[in-house]
C-alpha cells in the first residue's frame, strides 16, 4: 500500500497507540514511524515489539520531524502533553489523538496548538477490556467506525488526508460535533461501563451470595457484564471525569427508566415488561445487521468451545 506520511509520531503506546503502530507498519504507511511513552518499561516492551522505527521518552523530541502525530494517552493526559510537543510540532504538521471525550480534550489541546498545525481530534468507536502495547492488534479497527471533530477552521485537505488513514485501517469515517459526540458516546459506551462497573460492584459486595456463588454461576448473564468492567482504571476514571455533564444527564434517564422498571416488576405490571423487553430485543437485532456485532449463539462462545 502507498506510504501516506513521511514520519509518523505516536504519543502513547498502549492497545490503541499499539493497534495504529502495527496497522502503519503492516500496511507501509509511514517512511519512519517514531514511538513515545511515559515509561521506560512500556518504551523497552515496544521496542521489543518492533512497533516503531525510532522510540524515545521524550515526546518532544518524538514529534519533530513528524507529520502526522497521533495521541493515544488518558483523556486526563492530553493537555499535558499537548503543552510538551507544541513548540517542537513541525509546520502543517497534523496532530490528531485518539479520545473517547472529545469536548475536554479540545478545551485542554487547542489552546497549546500552534496556529501552522492542523489539529483534528478524532476516536476510533473500537476496543477491547485490555491495554498495553501487547494488547493491540492488527483488524482493530476493521469495520468499526472513526468519529472525527473537525474545528470550524479545520483545513479540508489536513480533514481528507487524515479521514484516509483511518479508511486505510479499515475504518468508516464520520464526522461530528465534539458535543454531539460526548452525548452519543455516553449511552453507547461511558453508560454501559458504569452500569457494569456498578453492577460487578454490588455483586462484590454482597453479603448473602457468596463470591464464588457469583463466579460458579455466572454464565447466566453476569459474566457478560464483567468484560466491561474489567477495562482499564485509569481510562475510565478519566473518561468519568471529563465527560461529566453528557455522563449525570444519561444517567439521570436511566434512573428514570429503572425506576419505571422497579414499578413494573413490583406492581405485576406483565405487559409493560414484556413490550420493553420486545423493544430491546429488536435493538440488537439491529446492530447485528449493521455488521456492528456477531449473530453467532452467545457470542460465538460454543463455537469456541468446540475447537
Ligand atoms: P493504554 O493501553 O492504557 O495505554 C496508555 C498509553 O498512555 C501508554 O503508552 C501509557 O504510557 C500512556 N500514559 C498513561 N498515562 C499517561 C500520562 N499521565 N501521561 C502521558 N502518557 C500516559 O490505553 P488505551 O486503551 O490505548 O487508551 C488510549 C486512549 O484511547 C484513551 O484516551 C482512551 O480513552 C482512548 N480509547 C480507548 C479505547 C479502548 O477500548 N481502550 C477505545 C477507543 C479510544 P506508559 O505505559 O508508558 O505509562
Amino acid at each position: 500500500m502507498a506510504r501516506q506520511f513521511e514520519t509518523i509520531a505516536l504519543i502513547g503506546i498502549g492497545l490503541i497507540g499499539s493497534s495504529i503502530a502495527r496497522e502503519i507498519k503492516d500496511k507501509g504507511l509511514a517512511g519512519t514511524v517514531v514511538v513515545s511513552t511515559r515509561s521506560p518499561e512500556t518504551l523497552k516492551r515496544a521496542e521489543e515489539l518492533g512497533l516503531g522505527d525510532r522510540y524515545t521518552l521524550s515526546a518532544a523530541e518524538a514529534v519533530k520531524d513528524a507529520d502526522l502525530v497521533i495521541v493515544s494517552v488518558p483523556v486526563g493526559a492530553s493537555g499535558a502533553v499537548a503543552a510538551e510537543i507544541a513548540p517542537h510540532l513541525k509546520q502543517r504538521a497534523i496532530v490528531t489523538d485518539v479520545g473517547s471525550t472529545k469536548g475536554s480534550v479540545i478545551a485542554q489541546m487547542a489552546p497549546h496548538m500552534p496556529a501552522h498545525v492542523h489539529f483534528i481530534p478524532g476516536h476510533p468507536i473500537a476496543g477491547t477490556e485490555y491495554s498495553g502495547p501487547d494488547a493491540g492488534f492488527i483488524g482493530l479497527f476493521k469495520g468499526r467506525w472513526c468519529i472525527l471533530t473537525p474545528l470550524p477552521e479545520t483545513d479540508a485537505d489536513a480533514k481528507a488526508k487524515l479521514r484516509h488513514f483511518w479508511e486505510t485501517l479499515g475504518s468508516m469515517v464520520d464526522d461530528m460535533d465534539p458535543e454531539h459526540h460526548d452525548k452519543v458516546l455516553a449511552i453507547v459506551s461511558h453508560l454501559p461501563h458504569i452500569i457494569a462497573y456498578n453492577i460487578v460492584g454490588t455483586a462484590d459486595d454482597l453479603e448473602t451470595v457468596t463470591e464464588s456463588e457469583v463466579i460458579k454461576y455466572s454464565a447466566s448473564g453476569f459474566r457478560d457484564f464483567t468484560r466491561l468492567a474489567a477495562s482499564d482504571p485509569t481510562m475510565w476514571r478519566d473518561v468519568c471525569l471529563h465527560n461529566k455533564d453528557a455522563i449525570l444527564e444519561m444517567l439521570a434517564r436511566f434512573s428514570e427508566d429503572l425506576a419505571y422498571l422497579q414499578r413494573a416488576i413490583r406492581w405485576g405490571d406483565g405487559d409493560k415488561l414484556f413490550d420493553l423487553f420486545t423493544r430491546t430485543r429488536a435493538v440488537r437485532r439491529s446492530i447485528i445487521q449493521a455488521g456492528q456485532d456477531t449473530d453467532m449463539v452467545d457470542f460465538g462462545r460454543h463455537a469456541m468451545d468446540k475447537k
